[in-house]
């Protein structure tokens, strides 16, 4: 990991409870950051800007510890951790939230240490408010990529657009980049998203792969054949763990290299229930899954 960039992530650290076709898991930890962190561990070194509460256990304290992240920027605080209810439909192509009780995130502030050294900065899907907050308080990070949610598209979609401008790595899902735009022409979302200033930018399509937009360049890349989904819990933030702790170990010379490993990851995580296949695996079970994955 020596000639690699670190990275520092912002974003929710949670307790979940999910419900799929496959089962129902109550109050595992989950989280956008958490899912990011320990799939970006995996290529590099990874620290944590956010905020957990008093019901934080040392258990949970312990998953950032074996997986070598850095937590001096994650504030301890007295109320309860952001917990999140979800329950999929029969398929998988629906998701229900059921409760988001926000806790100690009501009140965050970020509190940034800044002893870190030009990190690649990824902002997950936290209010776009936060996200500027982080932009200006992290000193010369070496390059910042961020992701948002339908939430903060429904309530502030200006500042969602403020954000492309900001930032040099853009990843969205499918439907989200539809209703930002207000067009389903995804091609031309990408071009339209790219015309903001990023140098990428990536829209996920879940089990239909995804779509990379770079230089006058737009690839689709397929996702890994034959998965049995469990959970699709944080999918995307281990898909973005990928692709950035790739281009921490190899710069932004191959984005489609970079989407594939982003995509080897989420298969990890979306075949077990929260973070349970995560935990097991590694960098050369990753190299292996990136065979299966077409570039269409
Ligand atoms: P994903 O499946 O990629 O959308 O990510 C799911 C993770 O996002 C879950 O672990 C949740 O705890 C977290 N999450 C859900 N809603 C929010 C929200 N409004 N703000 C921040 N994180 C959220």
């Amino acid at each position: 990991m020596n000639d690699s960039k670190d990275i520092l992530a912002v974003g929710s650290i949670a307790f979940d409870t999910i419900e799929t076709p496959k089962g129902r898991r109550e109050k595992i930890l989950g989280g956008s950051s958490t899912y990011f962190s320990v799939s970006s561990s995996l290529y590099t070194n990874v620290s944590l800007i956010g905020i957990v509460g008093k019901d934080f256990k040392r258990e949970n304290w312990d998953i950032f510890k074996k997986y070598n992240i850095n937590v001096d920027s994650v504030e301890k605080s007295d109320g309860l951790t952001f917990s999140w209810g979800g329950k999929y439909n029969h398929d998988f192509s629906k998701r229900d939230t059921l409760f988001t009780e926000l806790g100690v995130f009501e009140k965050f502030k970020p509190n940034i240490v800044n002893s870190y050294n030009q990190p690649i900065l990824y902002l997950g899907n936290i209010q776009p408010d936060l996200q500027f907050d982080v932009i200006s308080k992290v000193k010369k990070p070496h390059l910042i990529a961020a992701d948002s949610m339908n939430l903060w598209i429904d309530l502030f979609p200006e500042k969602v657009k403020e954000l492309i401008k900001k930032v040099d790595i853009f990843l969205l899902n499918d439907e989200e980049a539809i209703q930002l735009s207000g067009h389903n022409n995804l091609n031309k979302i990408v071009s339209e998203f790219l015309s903001y200033g990023p140098k990428i930018v990536i829209i996920k399509m879940g089990s239909k792969g995804s779509v990379i937009g770079f230089e006058n360049e737009i690839i689709r890349v397929s996702c890994v054949p034959n998965v049995e989904v469990v959970d699709p819990t944080g999918a995307g933030d281990s898909f973005a763990g990928g692709v950035l702790g790739y281009i921490a170990q190899h710069g932004l010379k191959n984005p489609v290299k970079a989407v594939m490993h982003g995509t080897a990851v989420a298969s990890f995580t979306v075949s077990a229930f929260g973070l349970e296949n995560l935990y097991n695996t590694q960098l050369n079970i990753v190299d292996e899954k990136i065979k299966e994955i077409k570039i269409l």
